[in-house]
């Protein structure tokens, strides 16, 4: 069922989207046995990768003995299960080896994004109420006591390697007291419902929402793994998201070790010579990031590297521009399908690249429901489905969909009510779209960002998409401003080429070619051409400040 007729799921999918349920929603699911153990030892689970593309496998074995010695130091520190135990670390060695131990102890993880600043890092430790956050030593700065970190700070840091206090508890002394079959390291089974991690939301649209990811969302994610990425055994898979955040997390570092499936994990920050190289010389076969990456892989003068051989190339977070799309056939030799979720679901709508599902990619669509989760588009005044074709609200079935998991936000009953409709059948989205006869669903914006002008609905994604497609403009973002007679009007806010001046030519030339484009109703009554745009930590766009100003 998939609300435009066909049942778009086979009855052999269907047993596979039940045999996963049947390992990681059940009573006595144990993340580590699920994560870790169950997988033979001498099998790599990663190969990290430092900036000067040297490489160490990291096996299951030296996971499963590590991350036994952080549980026995968690157990002696007093950690129970269900206790919080954050991390602001890049990804490394150390960061699995911590998260599993997390796990394997029956902790909550908090992952923190090394990017933020004190006051998002002060905001999620306090909130989330964490006992313990392992840091990364050049971050160990931004935990001391100021404005927005307490004097006394309830929470004990360890940092993840070495540093100049030496009255700073390291990870690796810790370790040290403790072997891998100390039995306060055995793993502790919470249960399918049991938490695993506390994530916070990106902070798009206002505060960030805390979201409790349950054991038995693992069962979702390895499905994405399976279909949306289509990751085979014999891939070179690399996901160069951060951890910090849903998609880097969930599909880099907890469905990769669910399904056993060997990835890439880059211990340095993003440049684009750099990922070209990796690609290259590493052989990468599957790669996922966010859009983001990909326009500054078409940015960067690197000329694209000969060897390269991606069999698949996915894109999640964000619209997926069509310039991205056009260049990404020639420069990648394959084109970089869209893939849309939320860090309340993970990913749920896909371009899905298993061959049962792979279908062609209509222009512009972010795909359509994957195995386990039935979509639809209800209109935007009433629950009833929106005519094919029509912009209304992006919503998941809550009966329909098995792999369904958000069980609602922690301590915040109205954000959680926010989400569904009066009866509870529909989880809504928060996203306007639409989908078409065949099924292909089409984002448009978020619901607070849909433009209103003299009645029209206007995306503003369908206007960006067209900006970006004049050679001088690198970035665009569109909202609706109050208007007396239309109600709102667009204005568009554009970053140029580096060495590119705005002006009343180049605005005209953007307005006629979103007439010509788009709609002639729909082009930005005004240009703003500005240096950069307004985004969360994790690059998203945030419009509403964009309103405000
Ligand atoms: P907040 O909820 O705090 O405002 P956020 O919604 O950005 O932040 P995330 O859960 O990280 O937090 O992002 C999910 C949202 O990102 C989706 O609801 C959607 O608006 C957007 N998104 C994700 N993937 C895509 C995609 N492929 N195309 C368009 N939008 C996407
Ligand atoms: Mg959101």
């Amino acid at each position: 069922m998939n609300y435009q007729g066909e049942k778009i799921i086979s009855s052999d999918i269907d047993e596979r989207i039940r045999q996963l349920l049947a390992q990681y929603d059940t009573p006595q699911a144990c993340a580590a046995e699920l994560l870790c153990d169950r997988h033979p030892d001498d099998t790599v689970a990663f190969t990290v990768v430092e900036s000067d593309l040297s490489t160490t496998d990291l096996t299951y074995g030296d996971l499963r003995r590590k991350s036994a010695q952080f549980a026995a130091a968690l157990a002696e520190l007093g950690i129970e299960p269900g206790d919080r135990v954050a991390t602001l670390m890049s990804k490394s060695a150390q960061l699995v080896v911590v998260l599993l131990g997390i796990w394997r102890r029956g902790a909550v993880h908090v992952p923190l994004f090394t990017a933020f600043a004190p006051p998002a890092i002060g905001f999620r430790l306090e909130s989330s109420d964490a006992k313990i956050v392992v840091s990364d030593a050049n971050q160990l700065d931004k935990l001391q006591p100021g404005e927005d970190i307490p004097a006394d700070a309830p929470w004990l840091v360890i940092a993840a390697d070495s540093t100049e206090n030496p009255a700073q508890l390291r990870l690796d002394d810790l370790l040290a007291g403790y072997t891998p079959d100390d039995p306060r390291g055995n793993a502790v089974a919470v249960g399918g419902r049991g938490l695993l991690v506390q994530l916070f939301t990106s902070g798009t649209t206002g505060t960030p929402k805390a979201v409790p990811v349950p054991v038995r969302a693992l069962a979702s994610f390895h499905a994405y793994l399976e279909f949306g990425l289509d990751a085979r055994p014999d891939d070179v898979f690399w996901n160069a998201a951060d951890p910090g955040w849903a998609y880097g997390l969930y599909y880099a570092i907890l469905a990769p070790l669910a399904s056993g499936t060997r990835s890439i994990l880059l211990h340095a920050g993003f440049s684009a010579p750099l990922t070209w190289q990796i690609i290259e010389r590493l052989g990468v076969t599957n790669f996922a990031a966010a859009p983001t990456v990909y326009r500054s892989l078409r940015a960067d003068p690197t000329p694209v590297p000969a060897g390269i051989s991606l069999r698949r190339a996915s894109s999640a977070g964000e619209p997926l521009t069509p310039d991205v799309v056009g260049w990404s056939k020639h420069a990648l030799g394959v084109e970089v399908h869209d893939h849309y979720g939320q860090t309340e679901h993970g990913m749920f709508i896909s371009n899905a690249w298993h061959d049962a599902l792979a279908t062609d990619v209509p222009a512009g669509s972010m795909g359509k429901p994957l195995p386990g989760f039935v979509c639809a588009v209800l209109a935007d005044d009433t629950d009833e489905f929106a005519a094919a074709g029509t912009m209304g609200r992006v919503v998941v079935d809550t009966v329909n969909s098995p792999l369904l998991w958000f069980p609602g936000y922690i301590d915040a009953p109205e954000k959680t009510a926010q989400r569904y409709t009066e009866d509870g059948r529909w989880y809504l989205t928060g996203d306007a779209g639409m989908v078409d006869a065949d099924g292909n669903y089409f984002f448009s914006a978020r619901d607070d960002d849909v433009i209103i002008m003299a009645g029209y609905r206007i995306g503003p994604f369908d206007v960006e998409s067209v900006l970006v497609l004049h050679d001088d403009v690198i970035e665009a973002a569109v909202v609706g401003l109050p208007d007396e007679l239309r109600g709102e009007v667009l204005e568009a806010f554009v970053v140029l080429r580096h060495g590119v001046a705005g002006g009343d030519e180049l605005e005209a030339d953007l307005q006629t070619l979103v007439k010509r484009k788009f709609a002639a109703h729909a082009y930005p009554r005004r240009v703003h051409f500005v240096q950069s745009l307004p985004k969360t930590p994790s690059g998203k766009v945030q419009r509403f400040l964009l309103r405000k100003q």
